[in-house]
C-alpha cells in the first residue's frame, strides 16, 4: 500500500499560489489538523541552522505552521537538540542565540524555542524499541513529553548518509548526545596515501582526537574519536575517511532505529514538511552552505517519514544538476545526484531498513495541490 505525499511546486504567480500560502494549504491536504487536539503540546521539529550557514527552512515557512497549530488549539513551540560536535549549538543557550540570529524570533515564528534535551544535551527519555542495533533509544525530554510532532526538514546532501530528509531530522535531531553518540558510533581513520599533511582538520576535531604526526599527516587517537565527521567535512583529499564497506549500513540502521523512537507513542500525531528549497551538498549542520546542487524544486508534506523522504529523493534525481557546483558527474535527469557527488553513499539504504522496521513504506502517491 502506498502513502500519499503532498507536493507544492516553488513557482508562485499571485498570493493565492506563494510558497507561503502553499505551507498552509500542504498543511491542510496532508490531514495535520487530524494530529492535533487542543492543549496538545506540539514539538515543530526545525534545523535552526549553524551559523555561517544561510540555507535553512526560511522563519517565516515556520510561522505557517505555527498559526495553524495555534488555529487548532494546540500549544507549538520550535526545537531542536544541542549538537555533539563543538560548533554554534553545543549547549541550549548558543544554540537558541543562533536560532535568534536567523530570524527564528518570537515576532517572526510566534511561538517559544524550546532545546528540547535542556541546557547541556542530558535531559532524555529512553524509549523502548526492541529492534537490531538498539533495545531502548534516547530521545530528547521535550519531544518525548510533547502530544505531537510535525518535522519540517530541509533535504539536502550528507557525506555519509548521501541525503538528509525526515528520517534523518528525527533520527539525529530528536536525540539527546547520547543517543547521537549511539548513532554516529563510526570511527574515522587516516588514509595516509591521501593526506596532504595541510592541518585543516585538526583544529576542527571537538574532542582533540586529532594531531600531527612525526611526518605532519594527520593521526587520530581512535579511543577519542566520537564519530562526528568534522574533520571529513573539512578534508578535501579523503585524507580522513571512514571504513565505508564496514561503517555506513549499519549507521543508516541506526538512523532508522533512532527516527523510529522519535514518534513511538505518537502514532497518528506526527505530520512531516520537506522543503526541497536550496538543496545544497551538505546538512545544514556545517557553517557554511554551499552553492544548490539541482535547482529549487518545492515543499511535500505527508504523514510518513519513509515516503516523504523516497518522494524527495525522487523529485531531487528528477532535475537537472547544476553545473558549478559540488556535483560534477550525474548532472543528467533521473541520475542519482547524490551519489553524483559521494560515489560511495547509498542513501536508499536509510528508506529501505526504515521500511523493513516498520516506519512507513516507500512507496508513495505523489499529489501535487
Ligand atoms: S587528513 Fe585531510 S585535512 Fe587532515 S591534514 Fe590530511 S589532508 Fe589535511
Ligand atoms: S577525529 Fe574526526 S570524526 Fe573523530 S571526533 Fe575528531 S573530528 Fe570527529
Amino acid at each position: 500500500m502506498s502513502s500519499p505525499v503532498y507536493f507544492a511546486s516553488v513557482r508562485a504567480r499571485g498570493d493565492a499560489e506563494s510558497k507561503i500560502m502553499k505551507v498552509r494549504r500542504l498543511f491542510d491536504a496532508a490531514g495535520f489538523a487530524d494530529c492535533i487536539q487542543p492543549h496538545d503540546f506540539v514539538a515543530l521539529k526545525i534545523h535552526f541552522g549553524e551559523r555561517g550557514g544561510d540555507a535553512y527552512i526560511n522563519p517565516v515557512f515556520a510561522r505557517q505552521v505555527v498559526d495553524r497549530v495555534h488555529a487548532l488549539g494546540g500549544l507549538p513551540f520550535l526545537t531542536d537538540t544541542r549538537t555533539l560536535y563543538k560548533g554554534s549549538r553545543a549547549n541550549a543557550i548558543d544554540h537558541m542565540t543562533v536560532a535568534y540570529e536567523h530570524g527564528f524570533s518570537f515576532a517572526t515564528v510566534n511561538a517559544p524555542i524550546h532545546i528540547a534535551d535542556g541546557l547541556a544535551g542530558r535531559r532524555g527519555s529512553n524509549v523502548v524499541i526492541d529492534r537490531k542495533h538498539f533495545k531502548a533509544v534516547s530521545i530528547a525530554a521535550g519531544i518525548a513529553d510533547a502530544n505531537a510532532m510535525i518535522a519540517m526538514s530541509h533535504f539536502n546532501g550528507h557525506d555519509v548518509a548521501g541525503f538528509g530528509g525526515a528520517i534523518k531530522n528525527i533520527a539525529m535531531g530528536c536525540a539527546t548526545q547520547a543517543g547521537k553518540q549511539q548513532q554516529h558510533a563510526v570511527k574515522t581513520m587516516v588514509r595516509e596515501e591521501n593526506c596532504e599533511a595541510c592541518g585543516r582538520c585538526i583544529p576542527v576535531c571537538p574532542t582533540g582526537a586529532l594531531s600531527r604526526g612525526a611526518d605532519g599527516k594527520a593521526q587520530i587517537d581512535k579511543e577519542h574519536c566520537i564519530g562526528c565527521f568534522d574533520c571529513m567535512n573539512v578534508c578535501h583529499t579523503h585524507g580522513v575517511d571512514i571504513d565505508w564497506e564496514a561503517d555506513v549500513t549499519p549507521f543508516m540502521e541506526r538512523l532508522a532505529e533512532y527516527a523510529f523512537g522519535a514518534v513511538k507513542g505518537k502514532e497518528g500525531k506526527v505530520g512531516f514538511m520537506n522543503f526541497l528549497i536550496n538543496i545544497t551538498p551538505d546538512c545544514d549542520c556545517v557553517p557554511w552552505s554551499d552553492a544548490p546542487i539541482v535547482p529549487d524544486i518545492g515543499i511535500v508534506a505527508s504523514k510518513d517519514p519513509v515516503a516523504i523522504d523516497a518522494a524527495s529523493f525522487d523529485l531531487v534525481n528528477r532535475q537537472m544538476g547544476l553545473s558549478g557546483s559540488l556535483l560534477e558527474t550525474n548532472l543528467a535527469p533521473g541520475e542519482d545526484k547524490f551519489r553524483g557527488m559521494r560515489c560511495l553513499t547509498d542513501g536508499c539504504h536509510q528508506l529501505r531498513y526504515a521500511e523493513e522496521i516498520g516506519l512507513g513504506t516507500q512507496q508513495y502517491e505523489l499529489i501535487e495541490i
